[in-house]
């Protein structure tokens, strides 16, 4: 059995989900093909992360309709704290640097938050739901895909039941394991990081007032981000062999760690819930098209979460690419041709790049507890603080803000 789509999205995670429903609205129809069950991947028990939505990520959700649904779950970032230093232990009494950055977002004078924390299930379950009522988007899950075949005039796409998918144009968002993007031989610059992210939710005694803490310390950062209901999401990068003690902690003794990195500026902390591990690695794709196909999100670069910009870094994949498609489209050309897609590679190739190797380098020169570079990068934190217009310039970086925006994206009025 074959049918035909516009275009066919392997991956339904964050960005394939938010893919189709941005094709979509450029009137492109699409098929979503996810190995998972649907069922499952709405389960709080599929993905405990929290993601950091930029500002002009959220214009992308806003345009779509999608963040009326979103917004109830959303807690506003309105400070972000930067410092650096050590954890307590029986040998130390814990040290927090006298040098910190503050990136206030009144600062940029648009009364408007540097971003939002929301918990993955709800963004999963919002994109589900919105596809559910598209009649433009056919979702094949729980489906495998098990071959691609890229021809002159189409793709097609056979999933495990031997279905067929044909299609103009392919986009991979099957992750940081693409198995298309290696079947069309696209190489990739990658490597581990001997890191692995610890993420678990913590309910605390005070209020968090919408202030995200990075602390750095010589394991990784330990990241607090807020939450609604006065609750707070833990990244807490830890070396892989620590992490996988801490990991087996009870609960006790893991509240216990947890305070000695967490301090006590928001009083007694208690963990809710199950605590989930991401061992880390860096993987950028040095291609994101090949004849029929372009990479999204993970499968494109999946990058370190010191600074929760991968997937943000997708929404601008997804945005880009619904303008380049239908700037392609209405002049009549293919768009499954390189000659449209390379529009698309290079709009976000340099970009997501020098973003992925920039947070690359954040993490060699945070995560470690060498006194020269310590001091170098204490001293580095203080003079971004005391000038107004970088801490300004940073600000925008982090809400994703700069560039050549996609119409989705676009600054509102
Ligand atoms: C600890 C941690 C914290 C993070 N925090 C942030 C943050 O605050 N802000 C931020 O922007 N980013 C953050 N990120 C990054 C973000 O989570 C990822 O960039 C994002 O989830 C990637 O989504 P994706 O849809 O591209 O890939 P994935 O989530 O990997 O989805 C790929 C999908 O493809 C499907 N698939 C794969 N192969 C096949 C196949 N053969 N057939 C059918 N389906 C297939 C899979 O089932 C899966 O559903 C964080 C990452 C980590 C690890």
């Amino acid at each position: 059995m074959s049918q035909s789509f516009d275009i066919a999205i392997v991956g339904g995670g964050l960005s394939g989900g938010l893919a189709a429903l941005a094709l979509a609205s450029k009137g492109f129809r699409c098929a979503v093909i996810d190995a998972g069950d649907p069922a499952k991947m709405r389960d709080a028990a599929f993905d405990g992360r929290t993601t950091a939505i930029s500002y002009a990520s959220a214009r992308v959700f806003r345009r779509l309709g999608l963040w009326d649904q979103i917004a109830p779950h959303a807690e506003p970032i309105r400070d972000i704290l930067v410092t650096d230093g050590r954890a307590k232990s029986r040998f130390d009494q814990g040290t927090v640097s006298s040098f910190h950055l503050h990136f206030d977002s009144r600062e940029l004078g648009d009364d408007q938050p540097l971003g939002w924390i929301v918990e993955n299930r709800v963004l999963r379950n919002v994109l589900f739901d919105a596809i559910a009522t598209k009649s433009d988007i056919a979702l094949f899950a729980p489906a495998k895909r098990n071959a691609a075949k890229f021809q002159s005039g189409s793709a097609v796409v056979t999933l495990e039941d031997e279905r067929e998918i044909r299609a103009t144009l392919v986009v991979a968002a099957d992750g940081r394991m693409s198995s298309l993007r290696a079947e069309a031989n696209i190489k990739t610059n990658h490597w581990r990081y001997a890191q692995t992210g610890i993420v678990a939710t913590v309910a605390h005694e005070r209020p968090h007032e919408g202030v995200a803490q990075e602390f750095f310390l010589p394991g990784g950062p330990f990241a607090i981000l807020p939450m609604t209901e006065n609750r707070s999401s833990l990244v807490w990068t830890e070396k892989s062999d620590a992490a996988l003690a801490y990991m087996a902690l009870d609960e006790n003794k893991f509240r216990i760690e947890i305070e000695n990195r967490f301090g006590d500026y928001l009083g007694a902390v208690t963990p809710t819930g199950p605590r989930w591990s991401y061992p880390l690695a860096f993987t950028l794709a040095q291609s994101y098209v090949a004849p029929r196909l372009a990479l999204i999100g993970d499968a494109a670069h999946a990058i370190h979460p010191i600074a929760g910009q991968g997937f943000n870094l997708g929404v601008k994949d997804i945005a880009a690419l619904a303008d380049v498609l239908g700037d392609g489209r209405d002049v009549g050309l293919d768009i499954g041709a390189l000659t449209v897609l390379q529009n698309y590679q290079q709009w976000r190739r340099f970009d997501s790049a020098a973003l992925a190797l920039g947070t690359d380098l954040l993490n060699r020169l945070f995560s470690n507890d060498i006194a020269p570079l310590r001091i170098a990068r204490d001293i580095g934190m203080g003079a971004v603080n005391a000038v107004t217009p970088l801490r300004k310039f940073f600000m925008r970086q982090a809400g994703a803000d700069v560039g050549a925006l996609p119409s989705l994206m676009a600054r509102e009025n």
